[in-house]
């Protein structure tokens, strides 16, 4: 192999065979053809196909990475997943961007029953964004696979670009690149080979640029690995069961105290003290959820786990690893009670006293009732 073979000529990323996901992958079986021009798959597949895959970094690597758009007086487009908001954001995003304007983007609208009106899903995520201290020019709702809201993020970006680089931000599995496939598709000249890959100086990552017209153009940016989330932690075919593909059935569960929720075998809810009260449970359709009473719960468990109460697999279970328990009081107000990438429970009970059990490493939030 020459010495120019080492480095991808579309990106400049070292050559590896190792990762898929990570920059500069190819086929073990190209190098070994002494082919002249070396593309990685994942510019092969921008010159090809036109089409951006993903390439993920850790928070820290990826803060390290990005540190350099604090410093640019840029736009901001944040993704996140509507159906896992705190599971999705970016933590310390305000030191990331520094004074750069957002624009908060709320993906996967189609989730989220049609019923709830777009204008109190954007009056929660100001309200939450709040929350979390930052201000955003701009909130909205998308739906990638759908298709809409696409035109409005549009026209929002055009409004506030003013001129400055636009940098599309998000944690994996908020749909970046379902969507910006779809502006790819949909809002790119016709031409092929517009989407380049320009490296970032200092780093070994770099951001795909795709432009817009002559001028201007949105700027990719490595997806950042939320280490909270689910998905991280169980196997490709779990993660198809839970990850909700269309619009969610709310499961309304009238419970009495000393009730137990099984949430397949992915999460467990204890309803311990209160009154008599309703826990509306929005995960996807296809993960069966077990009542029972909780003084079996303990039994049940572990007896069923990976067999009745699965996913997951009985072959996963040491990936997914001990379970923990979180025990809490409900506040007055009608709360959320979060599993990050799993789905929520609404429930609206007072001073009840409830326990949840997850993977240790999972993710668990309350939050003000969205729905
Ligand atoms: P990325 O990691 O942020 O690039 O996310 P992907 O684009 O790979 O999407 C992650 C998952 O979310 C995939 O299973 C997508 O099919 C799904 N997804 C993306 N956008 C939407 C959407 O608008 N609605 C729904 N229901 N699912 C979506």
């Amino acid at each position: 192999m020459s010495n120019n073979a080492i480095k991808c000529i579309g990106c400049g990323a070292m050559f590896q065979t190792l990762d898929p996901n990570q920059p500069g992958y190819i086929d073990p079986k190209l190098l070994e053809e002494e082919r002249e021009v070396l593309l990685c798959k994942r510019c092969f597949r921008l010159k090809h196909y036109n089409e951006a895959p993903e390439v993920t970094l850790s928070s820290d690597a990826f803060r390290k990475t990005i540190g350099r758009i604090a410093e640019e007086d840029a736009l901001i487009v944040n993704i996140i997943d509507l159906f896992d908001f705190s599971g999705s954001m970016i933590s310390g995003l305000n030191r990331i961007v520094g004074n750069d304007d957002i624009i908060l983007v709320a993906n996967k609208r189609d989730l989220l029953p049609k019923a709830v009106k777009n204008d109190k899903i954007e009056r929660w995520l100001r309200q939450m964004v709040k929350e979390y201290g930052f201000n955003v020019l701009d909130v909205v709702i998308v739906s990638a696979e759908k298709g809409h809201g696409v035109d409005d993020l549009m026209a929002s970006i055009e409004t506030h670009r003013k001129g400055r680089n636009v940098y599309m931000v998000g944690c994996t599995n908020v749909g970046k690149s379902t969507l910006i496939n779809r502006i790819i598709r949909t809002f790119t000249p016709q031409q092929q080979n517009l989407i380049t890959v320009s490296q970032y100086p200092g780093t070994t990552l770099d951001f795909i640029e795709i432009p817009l017209t002559q001028d201007a153009a949105l700027i990719d940016t490595p997806g950042i690995v939320n280490e909270h989330q689910y998905a991280h932690y169980v196997s490709k075919d779990t993660l198809k069961r839970m990850l909700p593909k269309k619009e969610i059935k709310a499961k309304v569960y009238q419970l009495n105290p000393r009730q137990t929720l099984f949430i397949a075998g992915l999460a467990r809810f204890d309803f311990i003290k209160g009154k008599r009260s309703s826990f509306v449970c929005y995960f996807s359709n296809v993960l069966y959820i077990h009542r029972t009473k909780l003084e079996q719960a303990d039994r049940i468990f572990e007896e069923h786990h990976g067999k009745l109460l699965s996913p997951p697999q009985t072959d996963e279970l040491d990936r997914l690893g001990a379970f923990r328990r979180y025990s809490f009081t409900l506040p007055e107000e009608k709360t959320d009670i979060v599993i990050s990438g799993l789905g929520f429970i609404t429930a609206h009970a007072p001073k009840a006293q409830v326990a949840l059990y997850v993977p240790e490493r999972v993710g668990v939030f309350l939050r003000p009732s969205l729905i």
